[in-house]
């Protein structure tokens, strides 16, 4: 296969959301194992929704994803390739002009329905004269241009899907050009994947119809056929469709709450594909996992829960190294044995910084049972501590007070923590320190 280029294509008029950074990370990292190109389209023809704040959002979630793209265009800058395309599809007799007004539309699309028909564009604008056409115009009627379609199957081999085929015939000439003279979606899209040499169109599986409608246009313009492959879409846990609109789960929304980019990357490639769901630590990892012939049809299930879970599984391996300026950032730097004592118990990298006030203080001991604790502080080992002490110290304890199990560590814990659970405690005793022991099962907050 000669190197792939590839592209994700969203329109900036919202922030980009779990289930388009699936189809992001499908085109990026298809690029990156293959060391191909990977292109980030703004599909920015509607003046109107689109912004500018928008399209610097989907940049920034992609760099943190780690998948920055090797070239950005932009449509709203390309408009002349569209009329030069608009153009030729005139001259072949493909790209005819319509009068009629949405409302008129609207009731010949009832009256078909009432009638038991389908509701497609019965194109009466095929049938007007020249003289027809310079009438309406008069009436400063302007056109919007539909490409005729031929009433015939569409077929193509879909990376995912297999052999797939659309019937043609029961769809509507698509509008290509507003009656304003903008473009919609779907001739820009075809005109800049001939352009750009796009070699696979990896996208969602709502744009299947498109892609017959799609593949008549490269056809009429004389252009090649890239491969398409259609991905199943994410849905919230309960089923529904995500929306940008919505804001529904952004990008920039999971990386607020301080989730890692690689837990959000495994799970936006992995679910709903013949692999298990897990945290894979490296993009070129979950690049290799990829298999556009095992991806499920069904839509896949996007659960928040799983993806703390992950984050978590991915944050009990992280090594030190890897967060240390994370932590100095939270003011939680408390060196590697920190780092290794409560990695164990984070959901995310971020909480680091309640176990630091734990260990480093104030917090308000916990003081159950008075006359065991104060047993307890006569029996701390003498400086220096180590990774030892707890169990010296607590079998000390054990033997002159006969206390054991639950009814032993509880207690110390929550003096010493001010919580009922927590890291195991032999690691935290020495960062804790004799000193501030002490002042805790003394019940002073320290
Ligand atoms: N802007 C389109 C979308 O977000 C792009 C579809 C495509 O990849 O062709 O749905």
């Amino acid at each position: 296969m000669s190197k792939p280029i590839v592209r994700f294509a969203p329109s900036p008029t919202g922030r980009i959301h779990i289930g388009n950074a699936r189809q992001a990370l499908m085109n990026a990292l298809f690029a990156r194992r293959e060391k191909g190109v990977f292109v980030l389209r703004f599909d920015d023809t509607d003046l109107e929704r689109s912004r500018r704040e928008y399209a610097d959002s989907i940049e920034v979630d992609l760099a943190w994803l780690g998948i920055p793209p090797d070239v950005v265009v932009r449509q709203s800058e390309r408009i002349e390739f569209y009329d030069a395309a608009a153009e030729r599809l005139r001259d072949v007799g493909r790209l005819y002009p319509c009068y009629e007004t949405a409302e008129e539309l609207e009731f010949r699309r009832k009256r078909q329905l009432a009638r038991g028909q389908p509701p497609i564009y019965d194109r009466a604008a095929l049938k007007l004269t020249q003289e027809d056409r310079e009438k309406l115009e008069a009436e400063g009627r302007r056109p919007h241009w539909r490409f005729r379609l031929d009433h015939r199957v569409v077929g193509w081999t879909d990376m995912v899907r297999g052999e797939s085929q659309v019937d043609c015939s029961s769809l509507s000439d698509p509008v290509l050009v507003r009656e304003d003279g903008t473009y919609l979606y779907t001739l820009p899209s075809i005109v800049d994947d001939v352009e750009l040499k796009i070699s696979h169109v990896i996208r969602g599986e709502d744009h299947v119809t498109n892609t017959a409608v799609q593949i008549q246009i490269f056809e009429a313009l004389g252009a090649h056929i890239p491969l398409f492959g259609h991905i199943n879409l994410l849905t919230t846990a309960s089923g529904e469709g995500l929306s940008k609109r919505l804001g529904h789960l952004s990008l920039t929304s999971l990386r607020e709450a301080g989730l890692e980019p690689q837990a959000v990357a495994s799970l936006a490639v992995l679910v709903g594909t013949a692999e298990s769901v897990r945290p894979v630590a490296d993009l070129d990892e979950l690049a290799r996992l990829i298999d556009f012939n095992h991806i499920s049809r069904a839509p896949a299930k996007f659960d928040e829960h799983e993806l703390e879970q992950l984050n978590a599984r991915l944050v009990h391996e992280m090594p030190y190294e890897a967060v240390r300026s994370r932590l100095a950032a939270l003011d939680a730097d408390g060196g590697e044995a920190f780092w290794l004592a409560i990695r164990g118990n984070l959901t995310k990298v971020v909480d680091a910084a309640e176990w630091w006030v734990i260990v480093h203080g104030p917090i308000v001991p916990i003081i159950t049972e008075r006359a065991f604790i104060d047993d307890a502080r006569k029996l701390l080992p003498p400086a220096p501590w180590d990774a030892g002490t707890w169990k010296t110290w607590t079998d000390a304890v054990k033997a002159a007070t006969g206390v054991k199990g639950k009814a032993l560590f509880m207690p110390l814990r929550q003096a010493l923590t001010g919580l009922d659970h927590g890291p195991e405690l032999g690691a935290l005793l020495p960062l804790i320190g004799p000193e501030r022991a002490k002042a805790r099962l003394s019940g002073e907050a320290a």
